[in-house]
């Protein structure tokens, strides 16, 4: 077969050479051991968690080196996509402080000089690259049906052989010149194949960044290079893509390990440098129906979505943080160790990451989110949740815009100090949080050990007890005196040894006013709070406990 004629026949329209292409992607200038990797979605809008760690660990380790993150759009299965697909991505990466260096940036434009980087864009530029090794003999045209390929997987399976299209089941590989054109002429709809050199006896392995060294068979399928529409299937635009978009560090979810074989035979057939692979596991999930661990899904899992964290307002220093908990074992030892340095700072490696995928824990996070809110400014903490709140909360939005120095002054409650208080884990906590600064309370977790008229009378006394200017030092001591005066025992200790001496203790007592003025048992600060709401807040609010008591 005059392999140089059927490459014309197939590819008539193509004149550029794979050298002329290659040319135009001249080899990055980077310094020595700069990674450059990449994140390569689909464009379906949606933003998995796992796609964010994935990312994540592409871009520190891009970096960390030096180097190059990119952000590829694979859109090569027209099923996935979906209107406006690249924006829900890079506004979910952005979200959380991926910083992309190169590629797509929104649904059309993109930055730098290896581009396009959307994968429709570069049909002509695959297409180059298969005729290139249909010219070569190690690609052909394969025109068999979706009947005639699955009364092949009949056979195999019958006898028991490995499945697919190899070996002597690829009728089409022995296709004369003549067959095939009298095919094309027809009509004939066809895939390009690769003539896959591999043997079934031969193993080929590779050092895998995070799993380290992995050994397969070879791959001897003929696998689909361009589909019948003249799209490449996966395979081939990541060999194609991934090598002249210079990418040295291949990081993807392990769901690809499978097809290594394939990439690897695609990488030494077209001459290129093979990338490093360094395969993700997939974030996991306690199983509570099984109790066994299963993958964050996103059809069952609301926190599967990256969006669910920037609707509920999870900082992104805190999200980060934690990913980084989940991508190296010793992140939180070098956190406790550096309390204050910036995330940027910990020496992030893909060595360190956990071969088996991680457990997702939402409660960490929280816990990570609270340290990290709680030494915020206070004024930070306003501008932040204004941020979020005119994105999901519009009416809480207006609340903060029209008592900014209120607010402010809310926030600044038991902050920085050095134990500041640990209420919000993401923006959302804050509506309730501050919800009785701003309305006053229309139900009350009262104590049920003491007697609504005893209730009204330390509210009654306590009327009379507070005064406005106050310090925080006075305060206490006067709650307690007057809790003594009304028979109630000045500690809690001395209440345990004699309880019928009694009515109940100073802590009842203040459980009391603290109940009217919040309608909470539990809250920051009571001192700070009656002076956040000022006295005539105070003493209304302490007139409408006893109405409603009486
Ligand atoms: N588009 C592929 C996916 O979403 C990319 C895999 C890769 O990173 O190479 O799974």
């Amino acid at each position: 077969m005059d392999n140089k004629k059927l490459a014309e026949m197939l590819f008539p329209d193509i004149t550029e050479t794979t050298q002329s292409i290659e040319a135009r992607y001249p080899k990055r200038s980077l310094p020595e051991g700069a990674k450059v990797t990449r994140f390569a979605p689909s464009p379906t809008g949606f933003l998995h968690i796992g796609g964010l760690f994935a990312a994540f660990v592409a871009e520190r380790a891009a970096h960390k080196s030096g180097g190059i993150f990119y952000l590829r759009i694979e859109d090569t299965d027209k099923k996935r996509e979906v209107e406006n697909g690249v924006t829900g991505i890079v506004n979910g990466l952005k979200q959380f402080g991926i910083r992309i260096d190169e590629g797509m940036m929104t649904e059309t434009e993109s930055i730098g000089d290896y581009g396009p980087y959307t994968q429709s864009q570069r049909r002509d530029i695959y297409r180059t690259y298969c005729k290139s090794l249909v010219e070569r003999g190690l690609a052909y045209p394969c025109f068999c049906s979706a009947e005639e390929l699955e009364e092949i997987r009949r056979k195999q399976e019958e006898n028991k052989q490995n499945p697919g299209y190899y070996g002597e089941f690829a009728h089409c590989r022995s296709l004369s010149y003549e067959e095939i054109e009298k095919n094309i002429n027809e009509g004939r709809p066809y895939v390009v194949r690769l003539k896959s050199p591999g043997s079934e006896d031969k193993r080929i392995s590779f050092d895998d960044g995070i799993k380290g060294v992995i050994e397969m068979p070879e791959n001897v399928q003929d696998i689909v290079l361009l589909k019948a529409d003249g799209i490449p299937t996966y395979h081939f635009a990541h060999a194609v893509d991934d090598h002249l978009m210079g990418t040295t560090d291949v990081i993807r979810g392990d769901e690809w390990i499978s097809s290594a074989p394939i990439h690897l035979q695609l990488f030494s057939l077209l001459g290129f440098k093979t990338p490093r692979y360094a395969h993700i596991s997939p974030i996991m999930k306690e199983d509570t129906e099984t109790g066994g661990k299963r993958k964050l899904s996103k059809r069952k899992d609301p926190e599967a979505a990256v969006t669910y964290y920037h609707e509920a307002g999870y900082p992104k220093e805190a999200v980060l943080e934690y990913l980084l908990t989940i991508a190296n074992s010793n992140y939180e030892e070098w956190r406790a160790a550096n309390p204050d340095a910036s995330e940027d700072d910990f020496d992030f490696r893909l060595s360190n990451m956990s071969k088996a995928g991680a457990l997702f824990d939402l409660l960490k996070l929280n816990d990570i989110s609270k340290n990290y809110i709680c030494r915020l400014s206070k004024e930070e903490v306003y501008r932040r949740i204004l941020e979020w709140a005119e994105s999901y909360d519009t009416d809480f939005a207006e609340l903060l815009k029209s008592n900014r120095d209120y607010a402010i002054r809310i926030f600044g409650i038991e902050r920085g100090n050095e134990k500041p208080r640990k209420d919000i884990a993401k923006w959302q906590d804050a509506v309730f949080y501050t919800k009785y600064f701003f309305f006053r309370p229309d139900e009350y977790e009262w104590q049920d050990n003491l007697s609504k008229e005893d209730m009204i009378e330390i509210l009654r006394t306590y009327k009379t007890v507070y005064k406005a200017d106050e310090t925080g030092e006075e305060w206490f001591p006067k709650v307690r005196e007057m809790a003594e005066k009304l028979g109630y025992a000045k500690a809690p200790k001395l209440y345990k040894k004699n309880p019928d001496d009694f009515k109940g203790h100073v802590g009842d007592v203040a459980s009391v006013i603290r109940v009217a003025v919040t309608g909470r048992r539990n809250t920051p600060d009571l001192y700070e709070i009656l002076q956040t709401l000022g006295y005539s807040e105070f003493s209304e609010r302490i007139d409408k406990a006893i109405e409603i008591l009486k």
